[in-house]
């Protein structure tokens, strides 16, 4: 279990991405959230989370609120009603449990796995332009790219879910010392 670096119970982190403000649902214990490319980082003090979430379009620098809707509408973090008496409405609270979001990590990775291991379909790769083909189109092209008119090879989906494997492992791993 990932836990908070201060009170020690499993780390939610309460987003308020307008003000930047991050911080522990139970201690309100500050964290830094942003994102370098598809790899959401969660740092405090020295040590850091990191988590590569494949399927977000958008990453920028700055943890935004696109990102959030976005991880909201895939299911990576909670949407939590608050009863606002002063406008009698209800305000949106954006909560991100961070072991339920590895836990979400690791079942998409699992289903990609999956995915290709039942999937009895042939892919040929150009391996100088690394486009792909099926083999009904490998076959009409003599199996070469009609790109580049290289000689397609079958593709080694294999290597694909050692890729995976090896992702599914870097996701165990706890907070680390970051330098
Ligand atoms: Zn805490
Ligand atoms: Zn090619």
């Amino acid at each position: 279990m990932i836990s908070c670096l201060n009170c020690g119970n499993s780390l939610t982190i309460n987003i308020d991405a307008k003000n930047k403000d991050f911080k522990c649902k139970d201690c309100y214990e500050k964290y830094e959230l942003f994102f370098e490319k598809k790899i959401l980082k969660i740092i405090h003090k020295k040590k850091q989370l990191t988590f590569f979430i494949t399927d977000l379009s958008n990453c920028d620098k700055e943890f935004s609120l696109k990102n959030v809707y976005e991880m909201y509408n895939k299911g990576y973090l909670d949407c939590i009603k608050l009863l606002n008496s002063k406008y009698n409405q209800s305000d949106n609270c954006w909560e991100l449990s961070v072991n339920k979001l590895k836990e979400k990590i690791s079942q998409n990775i699992k289903l990609k796995i999956n995915n290709i291991l039942n999937s009895n379909a042939e892919v040929y790769e150009c391996g100088s332009c690394m486009s792909n083909y099926s083999s009904q189109d490998a076959l009409v092209n003599n199996y070469s790219c009609i790109i580049c008119s290289k000689q397609l090879s079958l593709k080694n989906n294999m290597s694909e879910v050692d890729d995976l494997k090896k992702n599914l492992l870097t996701l165990e791993t706890n907070w680390v010392t970051s330098f």
